[in-house]
C-alpha cells in the first residue's frame, strides 16, 4: 500500500478534526456520505458526535448495509465517542429505532458517565498504543463499554475516582473505539495506532 485513505463518516459530527488528524499522521482523509465513498478507502473513522443523529442520515442515505459489508470484510474502522456507539453490536440506553454498523462483540452504553460528570478529562494507559506515557482522555457525554466478548481486547480502563476500571477503549481484529476524543487533543498516538493497523490489517 502506497499512502492510504482513510475514510471519515461525514454525516455528522467532528469529521474535521478526524480529518486533520489523519492528514497529521501522514495519511490522506476522505469524506464519506454515500455508499460510493467507500470504494476507494482503506480504513474508516466514525467521528464523535450524536449517535442517534447518524444512526438517522445513516438511515435515510442507505448507509448501513454498506458499512456493515466494509466492516464485516475486514475493513479496519475506528469509532470514537458516538462512533463507539455506532460499531458496537449492542447498545444501551439508545432510542429504541437506534440502529448500529457493529463490528465490536461489546455492550456500550450511551451517555453512561451520568450528569455529574457530564464531560471530564483523565489521564490512562493504553500500553498497546501509548506504551508508559499516560494519554489525557477528554470524555464528553461519553459512553462506556459495559462488557466484552471472549474476543475483544481491552486497551484502557478509568484508572481513578468512582468509575475505576471502567474500560473506554477496545479493539476486535481491525476494529477499535475510544469513549474519548484524541482527535480533539493534540496527542496524535490514538490515530497513529489505527494508522499502524490500517498499513498492516490482521
Ligand atoms: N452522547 C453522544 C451519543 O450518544 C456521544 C457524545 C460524543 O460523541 N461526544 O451519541
Amino acid at each position: 500500500m502506497t499512502t492510504p485513505v482513510i475514510g471519515v463518516l461525514a454525516l455528522q459530527g467532528d469529521v474535521r478534526e478526524h480529518r486533520a488528524m489523519l492528514e497529521a499522521c501522514g495519511v490522506r482523509s476522505a469524506a464519506v456520505r454515500i455508499p460510493a465513498d467507500l470504494a476507494g478507502v482503506d480504513g474508516l473513522v466514525v467521528p464523535g458526535g450524536e449517535s442517534t443523529t447518524m444512526s438517522n442520515l445513516a438511515i435515510a442515505f442507505g448507509m448501513f448495509e454498506p458499512l456493515r459489508t466494509f466492516v464485516r470484510g475486514g475493513g479496519p474502522a475506528y469509532g470514537s465517542c458516538a462512533g463507539m456507539i455506532m460499531l458496537a453490536d449492542r447498545i444501551l440506553d439508545g432510542r429504541p429505532d437506534q440502529q448500529t454498523i457493529g463490528g465490536l462483540d461489546v455492550v456500550v452504553r450511551r451517555n453512561a458517565f451520568g450528569r455529574q460528570v457530564d464531560s471530564f478529562e483523565a489521564d490512562l494507559h493504553a500500553p498497546r498504543i501509548a506504551g508508559d506515557e499516560p494519554m489525557r482522555a477528554v470524555f464528553i457525554r461519553a459512553p462506556w463499554v459495559e462488557s466484552v466478548g471472549p474476543e475483544v481486547e481491552v486497551l484502557a480502563r478509568v484508572e481513578g475516582g468512582p468509575q475505576a476500571g471502567t474500560i473506554v477503549a477496545v479493539q476486535q481484529g481491525n476494529v477499535m473505539a475510544t469513549s474519548f476524543h484524541p482527535e480533539i487533543t493534540s496527542d496524535r498516538r490514538v490515530h497513529e495506532y489505527f494508522v499502524r493497523l490500517v498499513r498492516s490489517p490482521q
